[in-house]
């Protein structure tokens, strides 16, 4: 399907003899019926037929089925929030006794499902470099029911080469998952290198504009029954109909959102590459990124995520270097409007989010929409104050 067919039409007819330009808004929890037939076959198909919002609302549907489309997948699910569309996506696919091949630095409360909760009901896991694809086969055991993926990840921008990993696991009958929240299904769609499921946290790129936490589930019908039926109606964590709406509308921009974006991001990469006070830029479309086969196989363009490392191992320059930005803004997530810096040793005896490991210099850079000269004249003003 074209992009634009997606986009801006798919399922956007109503029951109304003329359809409104901005699909409506189904703010309800329940729907009546005329009888106790209609009724009855409402329920057979919950998944498809409004009956209560916690299973179908035609405002989510129209997101559902453009979402699905955008990945190339039979059906997409939305969730509250990306954590959960993870969590729902794992609890599908695993019972006690079970083990998961997983990235060894994914999203924070993916690794915290896995070393956490899920260790805790029996579920184990080996986490293995995430550059390394025959390390992440090789920690496959007879009991391994999932790999888990995240291509490029979202700090340091590791990829897996997903037709490897997919064609290894169907012969097996492991399913693979892939957050690719960093990518945008704009600028990878792992389903068709056979990936089973596919998460987002449609907090970033797909609402874009820092206003909602939201996340997304593609798959084939069968697993999205299985989904349906298992953790999205017994947890629960759905997207309200008002939050869809709101995502409708900004996926009518998300391809111009992501042109921008990739324009944007490879002018600041090209400022940072080789600066004199950047010790290491992570970035997967910087000339020096070590997996260059595997992003020009799987990346159509690049995203606006890349990570530096100032040449100062003193947290007071780090300091200096951070309040001096005024545009990029000081703050997590990323995928919006605004440009945003988040600077690793802010986690330093966080309540959540601290690692050991992360050096004190470690910076993560999402840069949005803003004219990429004023956002260089902005970390050029940083810089000096190193
Ligand atoms: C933000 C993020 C998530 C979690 O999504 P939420 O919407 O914040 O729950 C998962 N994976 C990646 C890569 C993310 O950046």
């Amino acid at each position: 399907m074209d992009i634009n067919d997606a986009l801006f039409h798919l399922g956007e007819g109503t029951a109304f003899p003329d359809i409104p330009a901005a699909p409506p808004l189904y703010q309800t929890s329940n729907f009546v019926f005329n009888s106790f037939d209609d009724m009855q076959t409402c329920l057979k198909r919950e998944d498809k037929s409004p009956f209560y919002s916690r299973g179908a609302n035609p405002t989510v549907q129209i997101l559902q089925q453009k979402l699905a489309a955008l990945e190339a997948t039979d059906e997409a699910l939305v969730f509250g929030s990306g954590s959960a569309a993870v969590a729902a996506a794992i609890l599908s696919q695993v019972k006690a006794g079970d083990h998961i091949s997983c990235v060894a630095n994914p999203y924070g409360w993916t690794k915290k499902l896995l070393s956490s909760i899920l260790k805790d009901f029996g579920v184990t896991h080996d986490y293995v470099p995430a550059h390394d694809t025959d390390a992440l086969l090789a920690a496959v055991k007879p009991e391994t029911k999932v790999i888990f993926l995240e291509s490029p990840n979202s700090w340091t921008y590791e990829m897996q080469d997903l037709e490897r990993v997919s064609a290894f696991a169907k012969a097996r009958g492991i399913t693979t998952i892939i957050d690719n929240s960093c990518a945008s299904p704009l600028n990878q769609q792992p389903a068709i290198h056979g990936i089973d499921i596919m998460v987002h946290s449609a907090s970033k790129y797909l609402s874009g504009h820092a206003d909602m936490v939201a996340g997304v589930l593609c798959t084939s019908s069968t697993i999205a029954m299985q989904i349906f039926q298992g953790p999205y109606m017994t947890m629960g964590g759905i997207l309200s109909p008002f939050e869809s709406w709101l995502m409708i509308r900004s996926l009518r921009t998300l391809e111009m959102r992501m042109d921008r974006v990739a324009e944007n991001a490879l002018v600041v990469g090209e400022y940072l590459e080789n600066h004199p006070k950047v010790s290491k830029l992570y970035f997967t479309h910087a000339k020096s990124y070590p997996q260059p086969e595997l992003r020009d196989k799987y990346l159509k363009k690049a995203g606006g995520l890349m990570t530096i490392e100032l040449a100062t191992t003193e947290l007071n320059k780090v300091k200096a270097f951070c309040n001096q930005l005024e545009r990029f803004k000081l703050g997590c997530s990323w995928g919006g409007f605004e440009s945003l810096a988040f600077p690793a040793a802010t986690t330093t005896g966080s309540l959540n989010y601290h690692s050991d490991e992360t050096p004190v210099n470690r910076i993560r850079l999402y840069v949005g929409l803003e004219n990429p000269k004023l956002l260089i004249e902005d970390l050029s003003k940083a810089f000096d104050a190193l």
